[in-house]
């Protein structure tokens, strides 16, 4: 809650990015703090579950907040589907999809913002164990302009967060309810077992190493130009 604050106190032009699953949790603290005034966005690839819709509508709702939904280029998915198909990630590997559907968007967004907030967690994966609560983004910073990314739950885990949305009356997506603890798109998306790490039912045809999508590529490669390619 602590940082969440002293985020709130210190940017105006500040942003959570709510992924439509248990980062829920950010939106409640922050709904505590600034009321139905807090700012917050997601991203429609087009290949969410039909549960993730119906979630963020629960959640708008609940809160009584606006959720700003962002797209992607209908030209550029367009292309890309006109060229290699509706699957292309399962062959190619997702970073040329995920490109167009989610980071495309999402640098559009935070070309208007100087820090923003994620619900990202150290416990979550091999990519995310160095995670601090606050961090320049490399990815998205750009020469003239430098982007604050705010982690409030690095030091949480997994059950910090289930406690938390127990004891709140926390509403959650019910994906969470049928072994997806990390929830995506529909097709990247699978359930895991019970010794699994929580990430592993994110492209699980991939290495573990390399599960972001480009959000949060600093995780993988922490020594990132400014102007990343993605
Ligand atoms: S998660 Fe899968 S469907 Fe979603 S943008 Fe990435 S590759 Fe495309």
């Amino acid at each position: 809650m602590k940082v969440l604050e002293d985020a709130f106190a210190r940017f105006d032009r500040i942003a959570i990015s709510f992924s439509g699953a248990e980062d829920v949790v950010l939106i409640d603290m922050a709904s505590s703090i600034l009321g139905k005034d807090v700012p917050v966005f997601t991203l429609d690839t087009g290949r969410l579950h039909p549960e993730t819709y119906r979630f963020i509508e629960t959640v708008r709702e609940r809160y009584g907040i606006a959720v700003e939904v962002r797209f992607p280029d209908a030209t550029a998915v367009g292309e890309l589907v006109r060229h290699k198909g509706l699957f292309s990630f399962y062959r190619d590997g997702h970073q040329e999809c995920c490109a167009v559907r989610k980071i495309q968007p999402l640098r559009e967004k935070l070309a208007g913002l100087h820090a923003w907030v994620t619900g990202q967690r150290r416990d979550q994966g091999v990519t995310r164990t160095a995670l601090p609560t606050e961090q320049v983004d490399t990815a998205f910073s750009t020469p003239e302009r430098t982007l604050v990314k705010f982690n409030p739950l690095a030091e949480w885990t997994r059950a910090d967060v289930w406690s938390y949305i127990h004891e709140h009356d926390v509403p959650y997506n019910p994906l969470h309810d049928q072994g997806m603890p990390s929830i995506g798109c529909q097709p990247c998306t699978r359930a895991i077992g019970p010794n699994d790490s929580e990430r592993d039912g994110r492209w699980w045809w991939e290495n573990a190493d390399h599960k972001e999508c480009g959000l949060h590529s600093q995780n993988v490669i922490p020594v990132k130009p400014v102007t990343a390619d993605l």
